[in-house]
């Protein structure tokens, strides 16, 4: 039993080592696409509209004409723009975003389209992610494979520009977005085993969402998610690797982190 648990797992390393390496050459040759899954990190950015927190701020330090160097300081909340929730977020005993092991950091990236459902006009702006979504998807792609970073396209990046309709909050300040449902984030975290989730909205949680299901399924299981990912629309159903970089802040319950997918040609 154990021996072929074991075979079966040199057998995945062996598998996915190779992959990269495929993929490492074609990169070099050209043939692979990159995509950019990050925003820029300007004052506009969107941010989790909580107390205390506060947008982006970078400022001159230094300049090439009065100093002959160039260089600036800058200050931001862990859970802003393009950023990464560590299992320590919503978690006790879970990683900090420091000590999540790199290897942990590539994985084939499988996206979901709910745009269509989850658009201002004729859907659902607070739609969540069924099951059947998912069984959906797999009939047409295959079954989503383990260790998979599964990526929830809503459409939501046509808003990023204006924050105001990005969080999309109603007269009482109840934020409306999209997000997985508690029974999406069983299904793909205990069923599929993916290991991370990822969205082009504020929270892999949907903006009415008050106890934060998806959130404390993913954490609780040392697992951790992507949010306010840019450029979802340019990304195929199947057959990108995604490379995720937080920043290493020690002790940190997130962090802002450059995402991009490579994508063979
Ligand atoms: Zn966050």
């Amino acid at each position: 039993m154990c021996y072929i648990f074991l075979l079966n797992f040199c057998l995945f390393l062996m598998a996915s080592t190779l992959h990269a390496q495929g993929l490492l050459d074609a990169l070099s040759t050209g043939k692979t696409r990159v995509i950019d899954l990050t925003y820029p990190l300007n004052s506009k950015n969107a941010f989790w509209p909580g107390e205390s927190y506060n947008s982006f701020k970078h400022e001159v330090l230094a300049s090439l004409e009065k100093d002959g160097v160039y260089s600036g300081r800058y200050s931001t909340p862990e859970h802003l723009g393009t950023h990464m929730d560590a299992p320590a977020h919503f978690e006790p005993n879970q990683p900090t975003v420091d000590k999540i092991p790199l290897e942990d950091l590539v994985g084939l990236a499988v996206v979901i389209d709910v745009s269509l459902k989850a658009s201002a006009s004729g859907g659902d702006p607070d739609y969540r992610l069924k099951v059947e979504d998912i069984t959906e998807w797999e009939k047409r792609h295959g079954t989503i494979p383990q260790r998979a970073i599964v990526l929830l396209y809503t459409g939501w990046g046509r808003r990023w520009a204006d924050y105001g309709r990005y969080k999309n909050a109603d007269e009482n300040g109840a934020l409306h977005f999209p997000g997985f449902s508690r029974e999406s984030a069983l299904f793909l975290s205990d069923t599929r085993q993916v290991k991370a989730l990822g969205i082009d909205t504020l929270s892999v949680d949907y903006g009415l969402s008050g106890d934060f299901p998806v959130h404390h399924i993913f954490n609780s299981r040392g697992r951790w998610l992507l949010e306010n990912l840019a450029n979802l629309d340019k990304l195929p159903p199947t057959g990108a690797t995604l490379i995720v970089a937080p920043i290493k802040i020690e002790g940190g319950s997130g962090g802002q982190a450059r995402v991009w997918a490579l994508i063979r040609e």
